[in-house]
């Protein structure tokens, strides 16, 4: 899986472009807005989106969603449905934010953990970890050791849960027992920032060490 990482909005959000080298078929992992930039790196990258894949109903990962999906007539496909209610209230995070008026939308299809979204002929593993949000999922890639984490982990931090529904002890559980168990040389790609593997933040992240 060949993957590239694209900062979106005025909070840097990692949006990524992963694509299946076979058949060029790819997807945006959290297209949170500059709907142009993206398209113009799929375009350059010689890739065919078919599918939107969200972590989490924040607007900086999701802001583009629906626009992008109606003008491909592709589907967009994930958070879990207990992140609904991000989802139907974008309009007021839109507003309290200082973003262009978006409108609330609901996902082609909600995900729950264990399913798996295909991007062309490779699959990626959903993992549910809520604690950011009650709703947030993870998208892993075992044969690349590849996951797109969102706002659960970043190097050296972990995600805010100071929002409605947060759950500190979920989010710490979470990372230890369904993400930390994929293996210490796992690259994960965050929500904001730059890159890191589960193995360094297991030495050195002040919130998660062992
Ligand atoms: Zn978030």
């Amino acid at each position: 899986m060949n993957y590239k990482v694209i900062p979106v909005t005025a909070f840097q959000q990692n949006c990524s472009l992963v694509w299946d080298e076979q058949t060029m078929e790819g997807a945006l992992i959290d297209p949170g807005g500059d709907e142009e930039r993206l398209l113009a790196a799929a375009r350059q990258a010689g890739v065919t989106l078919t599918r939107l894949l969200l972590t989490h109903g924040h607007l900086d990962h999701v802001g583009a969603a629906r626009l992008l999906a109606d003008r491909l007539g592709i589907p967009v496909e994930g958070p879990q449905e207990e992140d609904r209610f991000w989802l139907e209230n974008l309009p007021e995070q839109a507003a309290m934010f200082g973003f262009p008026d978006t409108a609330a939308f609901l996902p082609d299809r909600w995900l729950n953990d264990g399913d798996t979204v295909q991007v062309g002929t490779l699959s990626l593993d959903v993992i549910h970890c809520p604690g950011h949000t009650p709703g947030h999922v993870v998208f892993y890639q075992p044969a690349a050791q590849l996951a797109f984490v969102g706002d659960v982990l970043f190097k050296g931090s972990i995600g805010r849960t100071d929002f409605p529904r947060g759950d500190h002890d979920a989010l710490i559980r979470a990372i230890r027992t369904r993400l930390f168990p994929l293996g210490d040389d796992v690259t994960f790609i965050p929500g904001h920032g730059p890159l890191s593997t589960f193995g360094r933040e297991r030495l050195g992240n002040p919130f998660v060490a062992d």
